[in-house]
């Protein structure tokens, strides 16, 4: 029962978690919503129900409207309040879930007068001799003053005197009071095992109850919060036979009348004299101020008269926030004084940050918003700081070892120039030329080369590694795919072959024997370029003299199998040594994210085009409009010109992936194009079949090349003018860019078709940026604003940790905990001093999920 309110809660946390992009449920939140309302009034187990289900309709109807962030913030967060007093009101009035509404068991008949329900003393009482509100309107106003303020705090210690007892932390939460095993099952669904794992479970929300208004002061058609005693209840019928309960609440300052309808269990729950914190629109009845349905719930008292900032934490099945609260409080006051602070305390001084102890105190219970801000601001520099040691530690693990000085006489370059079919551009000459003072110097480079599709990079790589290999060293390429892999080969053997250099490739499917010339041939030095996939890192390779390591499409390694290239280096007489790294990146990053993701690298940026490059035309059109595209494809090769035809994943199954492409590859060559030749790539080809689906590509044999997605990077083809993208909705806006490179290489006007029907605002969104501009740095920055810094590239492929509370976004703490982390290494490189043992283990925990750290 209530799955649905489940359900809707689940949506929308993830909607908070994503930033209010409209974006938790595919389709948008408003179609949701429009099948949601039917099944949750199938589940409504009682009026107020039927009221919030109605609530939420009308919310989520607009939500997609809402202007802005803040406001569909403010949206969900009154439906997750809603959800809550739900949630609250079922487990406090179990009679009511059991007896629906039609049994008004408790109600007075019909023709009873109205009369009071349990009168109590201070209910018959004059108002005047009212209980006294548990916040006097004045000390509310002056926290809302305050509050507007959020001065940094003095640095007033608390008497937070304890031991720290980093063994203690990590007790499993078991060892707590009130924790036994069956609490513990469901805190570990939310991510807490241990002791630490506890405090740093941190709070969803918070409710500031020191924004509550005093009831004199309440405004028409405002919704607000009030705290006050109920003074009387009572329960009448209407003509209608509708039950009507009716509540008189003071908070000292005034008095306000709440009524609901048709609840009249209510009647049982409303006692005079209780405490009651009251939220609702303030209507107008009379000329008085009334709330009619408001949502309710008990004070509760003890978090409040200490904390006027109540905590919410995230909840699971079993687990209510009163429960969930009480423990955390027990936990937080027995342990979070003995957490150990490993940030330096010159670091924390300097940046005025909170003692961690108080820190994970105040955000747990905060004093007020300032405190609560303040240590927020402490975790975050937490989390921002091990991220920015972690990047240090990995460019320093980088240039621990030394590297081998390649020195590049002026005019040894020369012969490579005079082989290129073309001229270089500017860009790529000043890149190029400083890749070649990295390369003479004994530090090894560590360098990103970004430069949007078709840019160029190629040739950079391809003139680093003839300098290494001219200075007498090995280079090798690595790229993330086979067929890139296999091109770069092509393309790079071509360049260098004549020109004396020995060239080789080595990819999983190299035949054994192969394999075994190129082992050799790489140990002993006969090869000196080696070109290949994740093959190259294997542990039966190793090189006589890797001095450069290039790798192309960085952003689909992690920083583990950086670390594993980096082995590769040769031992010298003085010990091992680094190769220069080369990473290069087709995929633009916006300059604030580059800083955060790749603040261990330094940067060249290819932001020229080769000449002669046309605008892509780029034109989205709709399914029915097919035939219109496919027409185009016959008068292209019809000139003489190919195409491709990209199909998106169907499922996150290879086999059912290849199926489609098969299916549709037979359709469009029989029915489609029976006078065209065809070729088909996808997933689950043996190499050698994609090899020869590649070639004849390539060689001009087929005119249409059908793919999935494993086309995307890097492939070549300067004859290809048109890229035909199925189902264009369902790539991500980097993608889209990447294919659409694949065309617009050589002499001819080339057009990028993308096909999608209309679909989520964000997704038309994209496509309509691919319409108006074809610079990958522009689309960067757009891409980042539609899916925010953690969606901008997978987890996974960024290689980074991840981050609770901080930003990638949050530049000014990112940039200050950066400073700070390179000030800590430049003074105490890997952190080997005794005073930063703490914070090593924290940056290696923190890193451990994301990759290496050595
Ligand atoms: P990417 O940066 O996407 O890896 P490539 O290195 O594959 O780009 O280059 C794209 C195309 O541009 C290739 O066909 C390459 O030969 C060509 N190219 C590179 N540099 C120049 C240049 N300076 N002038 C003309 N064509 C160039
Ligand atoms: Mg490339």
């Amino acid at each position: 029962m209530g799955r649905s309110f489940k359900r809707l809660e689940r949506v929308l946390e993830l909607e908070v978690q994503q930033g209010y992009q409209n974006k938790a449920v595919v389709g948008g939140i408003r179609q949701f919503a429009a099948f949601w309302v039917g099944q949750a009034h199938t589940e409504a187990v009682d009026e107020a129900d039927r009221a919030l289900v109605e609530q939420v309709a009308e919310v989520l109807n607009d939500y997609a409207r809402l202007p802005g962030k803040e406001a569909r913030a403010k949206a969900i967060d009154a439906l997750l309040q809603s959800l809550q007093r739900r949630q609250a009101r079922l487990q406090t009035a179990p009679t009511a879930v059991a007896a629906p509404p039609q049994a008004p068991a408790k109600t007075p008949p019909r023709q009873d007068p109205p009369k009071p329900v349990s009168p109590s003393p201070q209910a018959e009482a004059a108002p005047d001799a009212a209980p006294a509100p548990p916040g006097p309107p004045e000390r509310v106003e002056k926290a809302r003053a305050v509050e507007a303020e959020l001065e940094p705090e003095p640095e007033v210690e608390l008497d937070l005197e304890l031991e720290p007892d980093p063994v203690g932390l990590t007790q499993p939460i078991t060892k707590l009071k009130g924790i036994g095993p069956k609490a513990a099952q469901k805190l570990r669904k939310l991510g807490a095992t241990t002791i630490a794992d506890l405090l740093y479970l941190f709070p969803r929300r918070y409710d500031d109850y020191t924004l509550m208004k005093p009831i004199n002061k309440l405004q028409y058609g405002e919704q607000v919060t009030i705290i006050g005693t109920i003074w009387q209840t009572r329960a009448r019928r209407t003509r209608a036979n509708q039950v009507i309960i009716q509540s008189i609440i003071n908070d000292g300052a005034g008095s306000v009348q709440a009524t609901w309808f048709n609840q009249p269990w209510l009647a049982d729950k409303l006692t005079a004299g209780m405490q009651i914190v009251l939220s609702g629109k303030v209507e107008q009845y009379l000329g008085r101020p009334v709330f009619n349905s408001p949502e309710w719930e008990p004070l509760d008292l003890e978090p409040l008269r200490t904390r006027r900032i109540v905590p919410v934490y995230p909840l699971t099945e079993g687990l209510n926030s009163l429960k969930m609260r009480s423990l955390m409080k027990a936990a937080v006051d027995e342990w979070a004084p003995r957490a150990p602070d490993p940030l330096p305390d010159s670091v924390r001084a300097r940046q005025k940050l909170y003692a961690l102890p108080r820190a994970l105190q105040q955000i747990h219970f905060p004093d007020s918003q300032q405190s609560l801000h303040a240590a927020r601001r402490r975790i975050i520099f937490d989390e921002l700081f091990l991220l920015q040691l972690g990047m240090q530690g990995q460019r320093h693990s980088w240039q621990a070892q030394p590297g081998q000085p390649l020195s590049v006489a002026p005019g040894s370059l020369d012969p490579f120039y005079a082989g290129l079919p073309y001229q270089l551009t500017g860009a790529q000459q000043r890149v190029i030329s400083e890749i070649l003072v990295d390369l003479a110097r004994d530090v090894p480079m560590n360098r990103l080369l970004q430069g949007d599709v078709g840019a160029g990079k190629t040739v950079i790589a391809a003139a680093a590694m003839f300098a290494a290999a001219q200075a007498g060293a090995q280079a090798a390429l690595m790229a993330p795919t086979e067929i890139l892999a296999e091109q770069h080969y092509q393309g790079l053997s071509g360049l260098l072959a004549p020109l004396g250099l020995t060239v080789c490739l080595l990819t999983g499917s190299t035949p054994a024997s192969e394999k075994e010339r190129i082992y050799a041939g790489l140990a002993d030095g006969g090869l000196q370029i080696a070109i290949g996939t994740h093959a190259l890192i294997q542990e039966a390779v190793t090189f006589k003299d890797l001095a450069l390591a290039v790798i192309d499409e960085q952003h689909r390694f992690g920083v583990d199998q950086r670390g594993a290239l980096r082995q590769k280096g040769p031992q010298t007489a003085a010990g091992p040594t680094s190769p220069h790294l080369l990473v290069m990146s087709a995929t633009p990053i916006p300059r604030t994210l580059a800083l955060s993701m790749y603040g261990d690298l330094d940067f060249s940026v290819l932001n020229e085009m080769p000449p002669g490059r046309q605008e892509i035309k780029t034109r989205w059109l709709r399914s029915s409009e097919r035939e219109r595209a496919y027409r185009f494809v016959r008068e292209q090769a019809k000139a003489g010109r190919q195409a491709y035809i990209i199909f998106p994943l169907v499922e996150e199954s290879d086999k059912i992936d290849a199926k489609a492409a098969v299916d549709e590859f037979e359709v469009l060559q029989k029915e489609v194009f029976p006078e065209l030749k065809l070729g088909l790539v996808h997933g689950r080809l043996k190499s050698d079949e994609k090899e020869a689906a590649m070639r004849a590509f390539y060689s001009g044999e087929t005119h249409v090349l059908v793919a999935t997605s494993v086309i995307e990077v890097g492939v070549d083809v300067p004859n290809s003018t048109v890229m035909l993208i199925e189902g264009a909705n369902r790539f991500g806006l980097a993608q889209l860019h990447q294919f659409r490179g694949r065309v617009g290489r050589g002499q001819h006007q080339s057009y990028c078709i993308l096909i999608a029907d209309e679909g989520t605002a964000d997704a038309e969104e994209r496509l309509m940026a691919l319409e108006q501009t074809n610079d990958g740095f522009q689309l960067a920055e757009k891409d980042l604003e539609l899916r925010g810094p953690g969606e901008f590239f997978g987890r996974r492929q960024s290689g980074l940790p991840e981050l609770q509370l901080a930003s990638l976004m949050d530049m000014e703490m990112l940039q200050t905990a950066q400073k700070e982390a390179a000030a800590l290494f430049a003074a105490d490189p890997m952190l080997q001093d005794a005073a930063h043992q703490l914070l090593r283990q924290r940056v290696a925990a923190f890193w451990q999920a994301a990759g290496d750290f050595s």
